[in-house]
């Protein structure tokens, strides 16, 4: 029986529109192979939204979303929209919708491409087979914890404070989301905290240890986020799914992407308790080549990839786009930010329609 689905599209700013349009037509193709039935709908975030109504987050927008079964979108952003006011700029749009769905688990694959492996600026023997997932809590820890603020103390001294604060409700969530996604993949979880230190931590620590007894199939590990922060270089390849606070997450993850080096290949989830996920590439709008046909569409297309396996639950169909993108690369073809020598250098657009011929060879 055909599956349907209703689809939220935010293309945004910049390259947003280029590399989505090359996204639905792959998930059109996909979805004809797997007897799934998408219906797009497509809404305004970002600069795009500020030059037609004024705001970054058209409330109807934000409804279309929540009514969806999935969001997928591109980027927002670009030098015109730099100089507002905060609740102005883009990037609101973009906090608001997260916080409009209830998001507090950020998925980050860092999945080395064979193909691409010159990209890194590690050694091939370090990278090699390096299938890293951070799952990063989005919505506390120390970016939200009350008190914070600047203020004077007795002597007149300004201090600044942050607060590093979790319930045990909020570890509870994003340690079912990771041990879910653990399951999904290869079985191996490891949690990382500053548990020698940080209270906070201790308690992370205690709740994790507790719920994996629900989790029989997965391995649970842990380690500190200094030690964590080591082995992502010395040995990213011990690794399989991580799952972090939101600080510590913040910085894992931006080192566990560069393993690959390729900016335009990272997709990204962000995942709520139910309703619809937001799937996203991690780079930005990339106003310095929109509208040239040269931007890669690969992040976008790994994001619709993301959104099949952890929204609409059809790995089958995520699996096929995955499959696809491989082979692209294997016969050489590339965008401008990846290529090298001896591979062929297609726009955006040619990608998208050599990942169509690929898919319909099957
Ligand atoms: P960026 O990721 O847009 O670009 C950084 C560099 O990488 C640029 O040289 C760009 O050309 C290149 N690049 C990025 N994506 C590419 C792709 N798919 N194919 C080929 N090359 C690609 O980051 P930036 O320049 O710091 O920011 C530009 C704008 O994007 C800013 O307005 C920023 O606020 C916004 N931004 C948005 C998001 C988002 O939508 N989630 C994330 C980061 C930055």
């Amino acid at each position: 029986m055909t599956q349907s689905y209703q689809i939220t599209l935010l293309p945004g700013d910049g390259i947003g529109p280029e590399i989505m349009a090359v996204a639905v037509d792959i998930l059109k193709v996909v979805g004809q192979h797997q007897d799934l039935d998408f219906e797009f709908k497509e809404a305004l975030i970002g600069g795009v939204a500020l030059d037609a109504v004024g705001e970054p987050l058209p409330q109807e927008t934000l409804e279309l979303c929540q009514q969806s079964d999935a969001v997928l979108l591109a980027a927002i952003g670009g030098y015109k929209w730099d100089v507002l006011p905060r609740h102005l700029r883009p990037e609101t749009g973009l906090l608001g919708l997260r916080a409009g769905l209830k998001l507090f688990a950020n998925l980050r694959p860092a999945q080395i491409f064979p193909q691409l492996m010159d990209a890194s600026s590690l050694k091939p023997e370090v990278i090699k087979g390096v299938d890293i997932m951070v799952v990063r809590e989005l919505t506390g820890g120390i970016y939200f914890g009350e008190p914070r603020g600047v203020f004077s103390t007795e002597s007149g001294e300004q201090r600044g404070v942050n607060t590093m604060a979790y319930t045990v409700a909020e570890i509870d969530r994003i340690a079912h989301v990771a041990f879910a996604t653990a399951q999904k993949r290869r079985g191996k979880l490891c949690s990382v905290d500053k548990a020698n230190v940080l209270e906070v931590s201790q308690l992370w620590r205690d709740r994790i240890t507790h719920l994996a007894t629900e989790y029989p199939d997965v391995e649970l590990s842990h380690l500190y986020v200094d030690n964590a922060a080591m082995q992502l270089v010395r040995c990213p390849q011990q690794f399989d799914t991580l799952v972090t606070s939101n600080l510590f997450g913040d910085i894992l993850s931006d080192i566990a992407a560069m393993l690959t080096g390729s900016i335009g290949m990272l997709p990204s989830a962000s995942l709520g308790a139910k309703g619809p996920g937001v799937f996203e590439p991690v780079h930005g709008s990339a106003p310095d080549i929109a509208g040239q046909d040269q931007a890669n569409p690969l992040a976008q297309v790994l994001s619709a990839a993301m959104m099949l396996r952890y929204g609409l639950h059809q790995p089958a169909a995520a699996s096929q786009i995955e499959a696809a993108v491989f082979t692209l690369l294997e016969q050489g073809y590339r965008t401008g930010d990846i290529q090298s020598p001896g591979t062929t250098v297609l726009g955006c657009r040619a990608i998208g329609e050599t990942l169509i011929q690929i898919l319909n060879q099957g």
